[in-house]
């Protein structure tokens, strides 16, 4: 297990749920934190409980969809420390409904930019400052919805994959370079992410799916897990990996429990 004592951390999605609790277990650890998001009141309170509790942080405001934004955190983050350790990218927004009822421009571009354009940004900001001292971990937050398509979470599901593929595509072009890159698939979590995702009709039918959500306090403590003992993966909670092997043996199995959830509760308005 590696020391995490005086590392730079950056977490984008610093504001609230996995971002903010991942940001109080580095602390913790020692770290020095650089907390992003665009709530800047959120960020500056926990940036003000980390150094009551006598660790390093700062709060930068950033909204991801901005390459100006992120140009600026990193710049600022390189000026203060000279480094960044671990990128821990975590900002994203979701979208449960049928396909056809989704906005283009929120709910099908911001979503795609969000989640995948704006992580794949940062890190290419970030990156170039890993390489030069030839060490440097990244940690890309995906989800299940990165490993397994369902309905009601096409867009999602779409912005998860595409972070998967590019999280195992970086990890293959820079590992010998002596960057780690990981990436976390976590099932359902109780997180604010739940209150802006549309408390619809559809969403309501994966009520009888989804029974039960972790803690982020949980997730939070696998991740810090994965930054102690870098893997190449973390799925949680355990039974995800089942399914996950299900959807690569049985895909056609998997379509044909999609269909029948969509036959029952896909109501034509
Ligand atoms: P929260 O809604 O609590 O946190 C989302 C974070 O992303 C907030 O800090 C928010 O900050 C930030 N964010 C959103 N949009 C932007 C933006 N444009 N610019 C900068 N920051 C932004 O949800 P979670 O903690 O649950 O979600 C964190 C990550 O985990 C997401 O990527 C999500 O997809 C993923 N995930 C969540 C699961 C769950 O069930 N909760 C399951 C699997 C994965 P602010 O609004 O202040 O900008």
């Amino acid at each position: 297990m590696r020391s995490l004592e005086g590392k730079v951390v950056l977490i984008t999605g610093a504001s609230s749920g996995f971002g903010e609790e991942v940001a109080v277990l580095f602390a913790q650890e020692g770290c020095k934190l650089v907390l992003a998001a665009r709530r800047m009141d959120r960020l500056q309170a926990l940036a003000a409980k980390i150094q009551d509790n006598g660790g390093e942080a700062i709060a930068i405001p950033v909204d991801v969809v901005n390459l100006v934004d992120i140009q600026n955190m990193v710049e600022s983050t390189i000026d203060l420390y000279g480094q960044i350790d671990i990128l821990f990218n975590n900002a994203g927004i979701g979208r449960v409904d049928w396909f056809e009822n989704f906005s283009a421009e929120r709910d099908i571009q911001m979503l795609v930019h969000v989640n995948l354009i704006s992580l794949m940004q940062v890190t290419h900001a970030v990156l170039p400052h890993m390489l030069k001292r030839g060490e440097g971990h990244i940690i890309n937050m995906s989800s299940v919805a990165g490993l397994i398509p369902a309905p009601l979470i096409t867009t999602y599901a779409a912005s998860k994959h595409g972070v998967r593929a590019f999280t195992d595509a970086l990890r293959r072009e820079v590992t010998p370079l002596g960057i780690t890159i990981s990436g976390i698939y976590p099932g359902p979590a109780k997180t604010e992410f739940g209150s802006h995702i549309g408390k619809n009709e559809a969403y309501a039918a994966t009520k009888n799916i989804v029974r039960s959500r972790m803690t982020s306090e949980y997730v939070a403590s696998r991740v810090l897990d994965v930054a102690l003992r870098p893997r190449r993966s973390l799925i949680i909670p355990w039974h995800y990996r089942i399914a996950f092997a299900f959807e690569m043996l049985f895909p056609v199995m998997m379509d044909w429990f999609s269909y029948a959830f969509s036959k029952i509760n896909h109501k034509i308005k």
